[in-house]
């Protein structure tokens, strides 16, 4: 079958950048699951839909037009037919993922778009449930982790590099939340798989935890 190495974690636990580098290092795909669920909730805000309206979200997340292209070290996502740029990744956005992730007919909606990723020569793909529910079979699975408030650290380093003013104890506090949020839902909880390798990246650099991946991945 095709090989996937899954990188789980929580949010700003370094997954992102260490999952699209992996997949340009060994020219695989590259999954970023969470973009789904910031898309669907993107496309839920523009609709003026409530998260209590399952079926409607799990209508919505099935119907995504959606498509992505990656350039060079940016991803460029276009939702009916229009280019999004910052707000994927803005806290509004960020909050509404966390809560409309935790609607079953969401995640129900999702699997199989994030399944046709799986293509030859491979994929890298990162989220929560990659390696525990999406891609069971994975060859490699990875759990990457880092203390909270290092966590909140880089992401008030990013909000800020893009301009958006943030407060560090409140984004902290909204970190914890949605944390908190991903592993207590009742769906696909944020949980290393059991063969999943667990690296801790807090006071480490990208580029360290990269290779170690990479000498995972040659073994
Ligand atoms: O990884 P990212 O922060 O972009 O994910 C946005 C939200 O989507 C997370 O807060 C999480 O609740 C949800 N998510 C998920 N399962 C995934 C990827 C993301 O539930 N595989």
């Amino acid at each position: 079958s095709i090989p996937v190495v899954t990188i789980d974690g929580p949010g700003g636990s370094g997954k992102g950048t260490v999952a699209m580098r992996l997949a340009e290092r060994l020219r695989w795909h590259y999954l970023d699951s969470g973009a789904l669920y910031r898309l669907v909730a993107v496309a839920a805000m523009d609709r003026d839909m409530d998260v209590d309206d399952e079926a409607g979200l799990g209508t919505l997340a099935r119907e995504l037009d959606v498509s992505f292209g990656v350039h060079g070290s940016t991803l460029t996502v276009v939702l009916d037919g229009n280019r999004i740029h910052g707000r994927l990744r803005s806290e509004p956005v960020s909050v509404f993922a966390s809560r409309v992730a935790a609607v079953p007919a969401v995640r129900d909606a999702l699997v199989d778009r994030q399944r046709a990723f799986r293509q030859e020569p491979g994929l890298v793909a990162d989220g929560r449930d990659m390696g525990t529910v999406i891609f069971p079979d994975a060859e490699l699975k990875i759990f990457l982790t880092a203390s909270a408030e290092e966590r909140a650290q880089r992401r008030y380093k990013q909000l800020k590099e893009k301009g958006e003013s943030v407060n560090l104890s409140r984004l902290f506090r909204e970190i914890e939340k949605r944390d908190e949020r991903d592993r207590t839902r009742a769906v696909a909880p944020l949980r290393p798989a059991e063969d999943s390798h667990v690296i801790d990246s807090t006071d480490r650099s990208i580029e360290s935890v990269l290779e170690e991946v990479l000498d995972l991945v040659q073994k």
